[in-house]
């Protein structure tokens, strides 16, 4: 859980303790994201709350692009999976966080992070929930 950065990940601008500030001023297409407040009030890298509220699949081509997915996340039965879902990366309530979310809350594989996390936005409906949940509130 607290694995040191990768050296062989290109660092980002502001990476996040979940995947989402490179991401909130792209548009979304995922149906479950909606924004509610203004995602400047949220600062991901004080926060990860995100990594340690739900549970996080992951596809066989996010296993592709970071083949570690094989060894951290339970591989889900063949009848459980579909496309965007072949591995759980937080299998609740067995662990209390993202494997790769570190004590400092910065995502450790975050150049190759699963495409759910990529989506997730800042400020969205689930954002808040999650910090709700953690206890977080909005900076
Ligand atoms: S891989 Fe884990 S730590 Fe990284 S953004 Fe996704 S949920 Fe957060
Ligand atoms: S819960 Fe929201 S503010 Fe916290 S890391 Fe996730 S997206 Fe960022």
């Amino acid at each position: 859980m607290s694995a040191q950065g990768r050296q062989d990940t290109p660092a980002l601008p502001n990476e996040p303790g979940s995947a989402l500030r490179a991401w909130q001023k792209q548009p979304t297409s995922h149906p479950l994201t909606q924004m509610n407040r203004d995602p400047t009030e949220y600062d991901c890298t004080q926060c990860g709350a995100c990594c340690r509220s739900f549970p996080i699949f992951a596809s066989e081509a996010d296993a592709v692009r970071e083949p570690s997915i094989r060894q951290e996340a339970r591989l889900l039965a063949e009848h459980l999976q579909a496309e965007d879902k072949a591995y759980q990366l937080f299998p609740l309530p067995f662990q209390t966080r993202c494997p790769y979310l570190k004590d400092d809350e910065l995502c450790r594989i975050y150049a190759s992070r699963p495409s759910v996390c990529r989506r997730f936005e800042a400020g969205s409906a689930q954002c808040i929930e999650a910090r709700r949940r953690q206890g977080i509130e909005a900076s």
